[in-house]
């Protein structure tokens, strides 16, 4: 990657790139949305495409058109590509859900905007969902957070792809503040042990669940 194409992803074509957009725990704004619209016209952009992470994705950007399309964009054109936490997914939740048991658009709002900008060992996936029906697949993402008449639930270590695997539950009947320095604990520890690239579903595999029962203690 060169300075011309930070913030981009090579396509199938070898020529063009796609342009991840940041929209956390998945809300936009019709002003946004019109951004959006705006960019995509003013260069072409071939395909708008709403990713499993809530995100926008323009692809078919043209390497000249990177850094202007980023710009564009605003805020939206500051996604992460480095290891970090890629996105923090959320669904309606109590607000707007019959079935919500908690505020998952607050809480997925506050870890997103927390943990912008830093790295990790290797990308963190993110999701929240309101009660434990689990529609953002809170149980397959790194960090899961599920609502229950009692409070939050937390899990970590669950991973979605290749070699899929569910979180293990760390804490249960969590206040959202509680919930919130859950997440703190468990990334500060993965971030302090976890080798470069190791997601954290394979860390669980390689360093066992030993100080996750160490953490249920304290
Ligand atoms: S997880 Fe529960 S609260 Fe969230 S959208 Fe699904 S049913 Fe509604």
């Amino acid at each position: 990657m060169t300075d011309a194409t930070y913030g981009a992803k090579l396509q199938r074509d070898g020529k063009s790139y796609a342009i991840q957009t940041r929209i956390p725990a998945g809300v936009v704004t019709p002003h946004e949305l019109e951004t959006i619209a705006r960019v995509a016209k003013k260069y072409t952009i071939s395909l708008v495409k709403i990713t499993s992470g809530q995100r926008f994705l323009l692809v078919g950007v043209q390497e000249k058109d990177i850094a202007g399309v980023r710009k564009e964009l605003g805020p939206l054109g500051t996604a992460s590509i480095t290891p970090s936490v890629r996105y923090v997914q959320s669904c309606p939740g109590i607000s707007y859900c019959k079935n919500g048991t908690q505020d998952s658009i607050t809480l997925a709002k506050t870890i997103s905007d927390e943990y912008a900008g830093q790295d990790f060992p290797a990308k963190i996936k993110i999701g929240v969902s309101g009660c434990p029906r689990c529609c953002r697949e809170s149980r397959v993402r790194d960090v899961g957070i599920m609502g229950t008449t009692k409070g939050w639930t937390v899990t970590f270590g669950g991973h979605s792809g290749f070699k899929s695997r569910q979180g293990e539950q760390v804490a249960t009947g969590l206040t959202s503040e509680e919930a919130m320095k859950c997440v703190r604990s468990l990334l500060t520890h993965y971030k302090a042990h976890a080798e470069p690239k190791e997601r954290s579903s394979r860390f669980i595999e390689r360093v066992g669940t030993e100080w996750i029962g160490e953490m249920k203690k304290e």
